[in-house]
C-alpha cells in the first residue's frame, strides 16, 4: 500500500515505529520516545488536548526528514516548519501552530530566562547556534504577537524535559483516541 493512501493516524503511527530505535541528535532517547515522553508531560500537566498533540508530534519534522524546499543544514533543516506543514494536512492549528513556532519558542527563552539556557541538554545548546542563536528584542516583541506564543512556549519547555533515558514512557497507542478526536474534519479539509 502507498504511504500516502494510509489514514492520517496510521502514518503518524508508522513514522513513530520507524524511529523507534534512532537516536536523536546526541540526546539519550530516541525521536520516538522524546516525542512520546513530551505528550505525557503535556498530558500529566492537563494541556488541552490540542497541546498534547503538539508536544507528541512536535519533532516529527525530524522523523520524516526535510522537503526539498527546506533542505538547508543552515537552519537546522527547518525541522518545525516541515513537521508543521505535514501535520497541517491533517490537524487543526492549535494542534500545527505550537509545533511550527517550538523551534522560535527556544530562542524566546534563551533570549528572556537565563535559567532555561542553563538548563538545556549539550546537544539542544549545539543547535542552538543553528537555529539563529537567542531571539533579538524586536524579533521577540513579534514573536509575542502570535495567538500560540504561549502555546509554543509550553511545548518547548515539554521538550527539554523529555529525555530522560529512565523516565516512564507511553506507547503510541496510548494516544491514538485523543488524535482521531482532534482530526480536522471541517468541510475543507480532506
Ligand atoms: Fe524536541
Amino acid at each position: 500500500m502507498h504511504d500516502d493512501a494510509a489514514s492520517p493516524i496510521e502514518q503518524v503511527a508508522a513514522l513513530f515505529a520507524s524511529q523507534a530505535g534512532q537516536a536523536y541528535f546526541g540526546e539519550p532517547v530516541s525521536v520516538a520516545v522524546h516525542m512520546l515522553q513530551a505528550g505525557a508531560l503535556a498530558e500529566a500537566a492537563a494541556a488541552p488536548e490540542p497541546l498534547v498533540a503538539a508536544a507528541l508530534l512536535h519533532d516529527v519534522g525530524h522523523a520524516r526528514g526535510a522537503p526539498r524546499e527546506h533542505d538547508d543544514h543552515q537552519t537546522d533543516q527547518r525541522h518545525e516548519e516541515t513537521g508543521a506543514t505535514w501535520l497541517a494536512q491533517w490537524f487543526p492549528p492549535t494542534v500545527t501552530e505550537p509545533v511550527r513556532l517550538h523551534v522560535a519558542a527556544k530562542r524566546y527563552l534563551c533570549a528572556t530566562e537565563p535559567s532555561y539556557v542553563a538548563g538545556l541538554s549539550p546537544a539542544s545548546v549545539r543547535s542552538l547556534t543553528l537555529q539563529g542563536g537567542p531571539m533579538p528584542p524586536d524579533e521577540a516583541r513579534a514573536f509575542e504577537q502570535s495567538p500560540y506564543w504561549q502555546a509554543a512556549l509550553a511545548v518547548r519547555r515539554w521538550d527539554e524535559a523529555a529525555k530522560d533515558p529512565a523516565a516512564p514512557t507511553p506507547t503510541f497507542d496510548h494516544f491514538r483516541p485523543l488524535l482521531v478526536r482532534l482530526l480536522d474534519r471541517r468541510p475543507s479539509a480532506r
